[in-house]
């Protein structure tokens, strides 16, 4: 498991979701965490979005389809996301704002 965020933090998503439920670069808070009942080892999360579809559809393993929670939440892959790196942001605003507004 290579996850590098934990329930409260700011995450992005790195990999759009087949049906566009999010899509690469938006920012989620990872709300719930949720290991998988099955033997695949992956984690599923929840970033606060209810299921568009059917919820035992939504709810599934991505690598075995085994159903792990249908509670009416859209969980997702853990793995499509990753914290959001606020050090690195912030020190590129920095530079942005070191540098002098005319020149
Ligand atoms: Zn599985």
């Amino acid at each position: 498991m290579n996850i590098d965020y934990t329930i409260g933090d700011d995450i992005v998503s790195i990999k759009t979701h087949a049906d566009s439920e999010h899509k690469e670069g938006e920012l989620f808070k990872c709300l719930r965490l949720l290991p998988s009942n099955c033997n695949c080892a992956v984690y599923m999360v929840d970033i606060g979005k209810k299921c568009t579809l059917n919820a035992e559809e939504i709810g599934k393993c991505p690598k075995c389809q085994t159903i792990i929670k249908s509670d009416g939440i859209a969980w997702f892959n853990a793995t499509s996301f990753k914290k959001l790196d606020t050090l690195v942001n912030i020190s590129e605003l920095t530079e942005i704002l070191e540098q002098p507004a005319f020149n």
